[in-house]
């Protein structure tokens, strides 16, 4: 059983990372760390340094926080001498992530920086399907209501928050994980509402016929695919990579994410029993070049 404190307890934390530690049979839910949230039973503390300073025996941080305050956290907790698990994207910036992944290294600690969309039912058969085939065409529609995910949550529209790259980068990093080669951006569309830092929508282009649409306006049922030709067949994963469908037809998976957060938990156990780091930056570079290459259009203006 490994302690494990919890940092941002906001929603993701709530809906996810509290009932996945509470399930497994591997961790301890030990102290969690939130200006203003806390969990019933668990030591709670307002700050990171006070926690360090008054829980040595826990050896893992799980950071559940928005990427812009996450570094300062992941810094913290590393120099505390910390395995730490980051939510995803796994940061403001990639040079602060390869900061962090320095100072793992060099103290012989664990990073983790998660995708949880990497464990959705649907994506290892998915990159299994794919090995070895040449991709045709792709394309990935990811559409959901930014309100009913993010309510009111006005860092996602603030600089470092990554607008709908947010849900963007889940879908971004079933992509780099299950392509059987690299792509890379060459071109993308961002709609920016008028009032806001960051886009609520973007197209994007990639090498090898690869394109996405993203769009963070969707009323309704929410879209979350990813579509692949091979000259061999075509291969869909829906909701969000928990359902596969090869040539039309659905073979695996069910439409629930529920699993998605205990697996991160079970890689980080063999993570850190191992010795070792996960840091994958291929979806941020992905969004990053977005930034850097794409042209702005002012849509509408946004508010909650
Ligand atoms: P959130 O609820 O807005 O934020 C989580 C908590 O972080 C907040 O409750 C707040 O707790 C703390 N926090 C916020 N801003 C802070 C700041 N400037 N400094 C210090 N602490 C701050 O966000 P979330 O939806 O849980 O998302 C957090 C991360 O999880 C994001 O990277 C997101 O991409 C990822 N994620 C979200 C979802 C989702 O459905 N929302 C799904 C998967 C992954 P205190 O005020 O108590 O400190």
């Amino acid at each position: 059983m490994t302690l494990v404190a919890l940092v941002g307890i906001g929603k993701i934390a709530v809906d996810q990372h509290v009932p996945a530690i509470a399930a497994s049979p591997d961790w301890t839910l030990a102290a969690t760390v939130s200006r203003n949230g806390s969990v019933p039973g668990v030591s709670s503390f307002t700050g990171i340094e006070a926690m360090l300073e008054a829980c040595p025996d826990i050896p893992v941080v799980s950071l559940a926080l928005p990427p812009v305050p996450r570094f300062a956290y992941a810094q913290a907790a590393l120099q505390a001498g910390r395995h730490v698990m980051l939510e995803k994207p796994p940061g403001a910036t990639l040079a602060e992530i390869q900061v962090l992944q320095a100072l793992a290294a060099s103290k012989g600690l664990t990073l983790y920086a998660t995708w949880h969309s990497r464990m959705a039912q649907a994506v290892a058969p998915a990159k299994a399907w794919l090995a070895g085939k040449t991709v045709a065409r792709a394309h990935i529609t990811w559409a959901e209501d930014v309100r009913k995910w993010h309510p009111g949550q006005d860092w996602v529209f603030e600089p470092g928050g990554m607008g709908v790259f947010d849900p963007g980068s889940n879908a971004l990093s079933i992509l780099t994980h299950i392509l059987p080669a690299p792509v890379h951006l060459t071109a993308a569309e961002l709609d920016f509402p008028a009032n806001r830092q960051t886009p609520i929508a973007a197209q994007l282009t990639f090498s090898g016929n690869v394109t996405a649409d993203f769009d963070w306006r969707q009323q309704g049922p929410q879209t979350w695919d990813i579509e692949i030709d091979t000259p061999k067949g075509s291969i869909a994963l829906r909701m969000g990579g928990n359902l596969l469908e090869i040539n039309g037809k659905p073979v695996a998976g069910e439409n629930s994410i529920l699993g998605e957060y205990p697996a991160l938990y079970a890689r980080m156990t063999d993570l850190v029993r191992t010795g070792t780091s996960d840091v994958d930056l291929s979806p941020m570079i992905h969004i990053a070049d977005a930034m850097t290459l794409g042209r702005r259009n002012t849509v509408d203006p946004f508010d909650f």
